[in-house]
């Protein structure tokens, strides 16, 4: 089966796939340095996601995995953080989370100032670490992954193809109804921050602070059907005096980079079994907003149910 995107979600349901023993090949336009996936910060939370429901039980699936995962830090990017989530209510996360979020309580004031926060342990993943890892274990579980832009799933020889083209699937199934979300993030040198934080502003204004190894990353911007990639340096500066305001210390730190990303959001997540003009078999996978990372297990395993034969 051929399975067109190499993000983290083609990556995860390709992996799936290959070690239930399908053989399996990934077509993708960018080398997954470059997907949208790479510019996640990547902190385990549903966040701009639709239907919120399904996508809970997925997040919770892929926790399980990221659990484990954790235990091997240095090979998969995956490490269990702590952290205050700003403006949540524990009541509210324990609600859906029933119990499977560690160390759950009011964050002190010492944590996160004056406001409402949630202090948890969470999955943080380095992506930079994390998606060629999964290139690698699908590798090993005898997948490849060739560079090739589609312009039609038909062009796709093989009697299944499984569709986690994230936003792309704009243009190539004409899918007006996924739109980009522009996110941008400031990368510093860390200056000893070692917990997570995620604060909303009244106004709406986000402020996130990720440390990952050897570097902090400080969040961020989710603007409506924005596509511009290249870094705004007024939107980077602004970033970085909403992170200081939470983390003085953040304020002089020595900027590695700029990040932009598009998060492929759409009113619900296509994950639908359809069929090619010729009756082949196709799978849509994509359109998982600002979570794409947080539920790629559990989506992956129902796209590969999906994927299999009737
Ligand atoms: C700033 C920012 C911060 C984020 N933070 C988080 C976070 O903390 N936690 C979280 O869970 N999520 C986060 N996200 C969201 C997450 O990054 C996305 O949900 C996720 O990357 C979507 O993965 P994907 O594989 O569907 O898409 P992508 O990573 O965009 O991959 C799409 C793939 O399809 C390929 N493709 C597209 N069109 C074609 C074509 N025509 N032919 C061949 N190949 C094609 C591309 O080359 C690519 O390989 C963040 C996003 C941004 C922008």
């Amino acid at each position: 089966m051929i399975v067109v995107g190499g993000g983290v979600v083609g990556l995860t349901t390709a992996v799936v796939l290959a070690e239930r023993g399908r053989r399996v090949r990934i077509w993708t336009r960018d080398p997954v340095e470059r997907t949208t996936s790479a510019v996640a910060g990547a902190l385990w939370w549903p966040y701009h996601i639709e239907p919120v429901a399904a996508a809970r039980a997925w997040a919770l699936r892929s926790l399980e995995v990221y659990e484990r995962l954790a235990g091997r830090p240095g090979e998969t990017g995956v490490r269990l953080v702590d952290g205050a989530m700003g403006e949540t209510d524990p009541a509210d996360v324990e609600s859906w989370a029933a119990g499977r979020l560690p160390v759950l309580r009011r964050a002190t004031a010492r944590e996160y100032g004056a406001g409402t926060a949630v202090w948890t342990r969470l999955p943080l993943i380095d992506m930079a670490v994390h998606l060629p890892w999964l290139r690698e274990r699908l590798l090993r579980a005898g997948g490849s992954v060739e560079e090739r832009v589609v312009s039609d799933l038909a062009e796709a020889d093989a009697p299944v193809v499984v569709n986690c083209t994230g936003l792309g699937a704009r243009e190539l199934v004409g899918d007006a109804s996924v739109r980009p979300v522009r996110g941008q993030l400031v990368v510093v040198e860390n200056p000893g921050i070692d917990t997570w934080l995620v604060s909303t502003a009244p106004d709406g204004a986000m402020a996130y602070l990720f440390p990952q190894p050897g570097r902090l990353l400080l969040g961020g911007t989710a603007e409506d059907d924005v596509w511009a990639l290249d870094p705004d340096p007024a939107v980077a500066e602004a970033i970085v005096r909403r992170c200081a305001a939470l983390r003085p210390e953040v304020a002089g730190a020595r900027i590695l980079e700029h990040r932009v990303g598009l998060r492929p959001v759409r009113p619900a997540v296509r994950l639908e079994r359809t069929e090619l003009p010729d009756g082949r078999l196709l799978v849509h996978h994509y359109g998982h907003g600002g979570a794409g990372v947080t539920v790629a297990w559990g989506c992956a395993e129902e796209a590969a149910a999906l994927a299999a034969s009737p």
